[in-house]
């Protein structure tokens, strides 16, 4: 039995355990489906009891109401798709930089921001898919001979609006100088068999269906839309490895500004770098652990090996707005 004051202060002890476990909670504000990472959450929550909240919504009203939040944030973590997001993100100010020995021994330089405003959790290819009933993959090189003469109305795109497109616009731009990559986007939009699509997997539905021959996608589209239909007749191509290489892009995750629990939100992040996390996070969408120590999944490895363009992913951010410019000049719609 304890004495009184002996019961007090164990119950002072318990009320304060109880308090610091009320904090052990992370919101994550994430622009990707729930499907996508609520394993990952969950296995961290079974590990560590910690609970994460996610809200799910598009990134431009995520990253709206954060800033709009301010000081007042709910909001820890941002997670969203495209390092041209995440630019834009750390162009409004509401992320947080932070470093990590974790995270810069995880995850390779050119898929963080060199501010450490954020990190590329996983990685996607941005990549050439063509029709295997009209197309050898002998005849394909490069982004830039898409433009060639040779594919004149064999053609299909997704919509410039959508930031991938925007991104790997971008990295032409830093490769080439922006009157050469206006020529290749010319000449894009030139073989262009039909009007710009809406998202990715209508590109691989056109060429699968003979629309057009050739198309540029994001690699998860394809194994997506390649498990419902085994029999595609679309396959991937790497372009570019006598040169710069594939352009790759990422998801990723950045502190806010205002994080109410920033320790418990960088301790998620870093342990969303490590090997049982990424493994869960890129698997289930089919995509490139941005940590290369970890092994994409048997699907996406039996792709074929390849080399990725070398370029910082943050490039992508940097010459957006010039990119978008010189879409719309071009007529890419
Ligand atoms: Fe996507």
């Amino acid at each position: 039995m304890l004495a009184p004051k002996r019961l007090l202060t164990a119950l002072a002890l318990t009320l304060i355990g109880t308090t610091a476990q009320a904090a052990d909670e992370v919101v994550v504000y994430s622009s990707r489906i729930d499907e996508l990472i609520k394993p990952v959450f969950d296995a961290y929550t079974q590990e560590t009891g910690v609970k994460i909240k996610f809200i799910t919504d598009k990134e431009a009203p995520l990253m709206q109401r954060i800033k709009a939040e301010g000081e007042n944030a709910t909001a820890d973590l941002l997670l969203t798709v495209d390092a041209g997001n995440l630019w834009q993100a750390e162009q409004m100010g509401i992320l947080q930089p932070f470093t990590s020995p974790v995270i810069d021994a995880n995850i390779p330089r050119q898929y963080r921001a060199s501010s450490h405003a954020w990190t590329g959790l996983s990685l996607r290819a941005r990549t050439i898919a063509y029709s295997t009933a009209r197309v050898k993959p002998g005849e394909l090189t490069t982004y830039e001979a898409l433009a060639d003469k040779q594919w004149e109305g064999r053609l299909c795109l997704r919509t410039a609006k959508k930031v991938y497109n925007q991104s790997l616009t971008a990295t032409l731009i830093e490769t080439h100088g922006e009157a050469k990559a206006e020529e290749i986007i010319k000449g894009w939009v030139n073989n262009l068999s039909t009007d710009v699509f809406s998202d990715d997997v209508a590109v691989l539905e056109a060429i699968n269906a003979g629309q057009c021959d050739v198309g540029i996608v994001n690699t998860y589209y394809y194994g997506r839309l390649h498990k419902q239909k085994p029999d595609l007749g679309v396959k991937l191509f790497w372009p570019n490895q006598a040169d710069r290489g594939v352009h790759v892009n990422l998801s990723g995750i950045g502190l806010t500004k205002h994080a109410p629990h920033p320790a418990a939100a960088k301790a998620l992040v870093e342990w969303m770098t490590t090997a049982p996390a990424q493994k869960i996070f890129a698997d289930v969408n089919q995509e490139f652990p941005a940590n290369p120590a970890v092994a994409p999944s048997a699907e996406v490895a039996g792709w074929g090996k390849f080399t990725a363009d070398s370029l910082p992913v943050e490039v992508a951010g940097k010459r957006q707005a010039q990119a978008i410019r010189l879409m719309d000049r071009a007529g890419w719609n």
